[in-house]
């Protein structure tokens, strides 16, 4: 019996408007299903965040030093 959140009144079974105020009625899903993130290992990811993040300053540094006259490789 689905009963109105704004009068109370209480509806037939299946009833999409209130039979008192003509609110339409609002069926709520079970929201059991909780949506809980599996907990991954984060340390994995860790690792490879700060592996790219060297690389990313090593790469960096090079473009630097290439730029520093007499400490860029000379061909
Ligand atoms: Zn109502």
């Amino acid at each position: 019996m689905p009963e109105c959140q704004k009068c109370g009144t209480k509806n037939p079974e299946g009833a999409q408007f209130c039979s008192g105020c003509g609110t339409k009625l609002t069926i709520f899903p079970r929201l059991e299903k909780k949506t809980r993130k599996p907990e991954k290992n984060n340390s994995e990811l860790k690792i490879q965040v700060i592996l790219a993040l060297i690389v990313l300053i090593l790469i960096i540094v090079a473009i630097l030093m290439s730029f520093i006259p007499g400490v860029g490789i000379k061909i």
